[in-house]
């Protein structure tokens, strides 16, 4: 029913810290970048595939390959001081605790918790908080699965590093359906529920379909789409293909078809090369035959594909296989920014570049867009007005849907990599969203 089955059916096991030692595609790095790499990795979570590895990673590049820089510990995903640091315990022969005490130190200091994720957009229920959910746009609840807060590699930048290393407690996250149906049935403006994680395509599909049937009840008629984020059709597209249950999965997907309501699989790509593989293309046509749509998105990486060339190639081929470019983030101000961070400003000349030499077809992708506290934060263009260069911006969400589209105006800051470090132009004293946030965020 899915189609032939062209490749060979590998079952996914996940490369470790351990793997860095031994893993035979490093012995191309020199001695002095591995001891690095193995600093980085007590701090910060190094997860990776054989798919990966074997099939995505351009070694004779390495290491300036874009995936590697995106799934392996790079030295400048730490400050140097604190690189030197672990290096030397690690030198000296010190004590696995005595590492941990000094990684967990370092990690303190990297912002775990961004954009108040804990405190901020966790539902109630009868005054009682809701675990594993946030709602934070009106029309949009997310989800938390807990058994799909692990991925099948993971990111150098990631903004959920934190869950990984166990420094933010997995407590957030959901091991059953029943509080978020509940909220559900209070909250008929809720018209689509985003499962997210980690990636919750990590999950069997069993264990999906016991968080997704509930929610295909008529008595929910109004979540007309179930999204599922996941970085799984580009890093374990074996998820879809070969995997023992992959048929199962997308037989759950045509349920949800069948019961009328839309799938969409929120789809991580950061880079052209995930989509390059025949794997790749065809468990994209399997999740598109079953009836779900794939939109994409990704941020924009500094040494991954801060390159126009890169977002034009990676949007085009997305609509040539039948996905719809969907978002560009600026990545969120927590873990190993230096590593990552790209001026705003350069953001969107990048993706200006980019668009310019889009069909129109690919132009439903919008960005550089900033996942703040008050809301997705689009930086919209570079203008003068009244002999002042100020940055365009506007809510694509917000916390108050009567802020989104609004326009508004920031002093032109070549450097700024974030909303926090941006100024109001014309001299005012504050954006106008900041003293009803003040209200709200408390
Ligand atoms: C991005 C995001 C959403 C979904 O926003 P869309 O613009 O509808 O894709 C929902 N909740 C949170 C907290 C988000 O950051
Ligand atoms: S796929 Fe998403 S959640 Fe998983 S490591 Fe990458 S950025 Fe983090």
């Amino acid at each position: 029913m899915h189609g032939g089955r062209e490749s060979q059916a590998r079952s996914y096991v996940p490369y470790t810290h351990r793997d860095l030692e031994d893993l035979p595609q490093l012995r191309a790095l020199t001695p002095a970048r591995r001891r690095a790499m193995q600093a980085v990795a007590a701090v910060l979570p190094f997860r990776a595939n054989a798919y990966v590895v074997e099939e995505l990673i351009d070694w004779s590049a390495v290491p300036d390959d874009p995936i590697f820089r995106l799934t392996f510990p790079q030295p400048d995903m730490l400050a140097a001081s604190e690189l030197a640091r672990i290096e030397s315990l690690m030198t000296a022969g010190a004590a696995p605790q005595a590492i941990r005490a000094v990684a967990r130190e370092i990690q303190a200091e990297l912002n775990p918790h961004p954009a108040g994720q804990q405190a901020l957009n966790v539902p109630q229920l009868d005054g009682e908080p809701l675990r594993g959910m946030q709602h934070k746009y009106r029309e949009t609840v997310l989800f938390f699965p807990g058994q799909g807060q692990t991925c099948h590699a993971y990111c150098t930048y990631c903004f959920r590093w934190a869950q990984f290393v166990g420094v933010s407690d997995l407590r957030f996250a959901a091991s059953r359906p029943d509080g978020l149906v509940t909220y559900l049935h209070a909250h008929p403006e809720v018209t689509n529920v985003l499962l997210t994680g980690g990636d919750p395509m990590i999950m069997q599909a069993s264990a999906l379909r016991r968080h997704v049937e509930p929610l295909l009840d008529p008595s929910l008629e109004h979540v007309g789409t179930i999204r599922i984020g996941t970085k799984a059709p580009a890093y374990w597209p074996q998820r879809f293909t070969t995997d023992p249950d992959a048929d199962e999965l997308l037989r759950l997907f045509e349920e949800i078809r069948a019961a009328g309501r839309q799938v969409a699989l929120m789809a991580h790509y950061s880079h052209p090369r995930e989509l390059s593989t025949p794997i790749a293309r065809e468990a994209l046509r399997r999740i598109q035959d079953a009836g779900a749509v794939v939109r994409c998105q990704a941020p924009l990486i500094r040494g991954v594909n801060d390159d126009s060339e890169t977002w034009a190639e990676l949007w085009n081929t997305q609509v040539r296989l039948g996905a719809v470019p969907y978002y560009m983030f600026v990545e969120r101000d927590t873990g190993p920014r230096d590593y990552f961070a790209v001026p705003l400003a350069h953001a969107l000349r990048i993706y200006d570049d980019a668009y310019r030499v889009l069909t129109g077809l690919a132009r439903t992708v919008r960005g550089p867009s900033m996942s703040t506290t008050p809301g997705k934060v689009l930086v919209d263009g570079v203008a003068r007005v009244g002999g002042e260069q100020v940055f365009v911006l506007k809510f694509l969400q917000a916390r108050n849907p009567a802020w989104v589209g609004r326009p508004f105006f920031a002093r032109f800051d070549r450097h700024a990599v974030w909303l926090d470090e941006l100024r109001p132009a014309f001299g005012e004293e504050a954006f106008f969203f900041e003293k009803e946030l003040e209200r709200v965020a408390q």
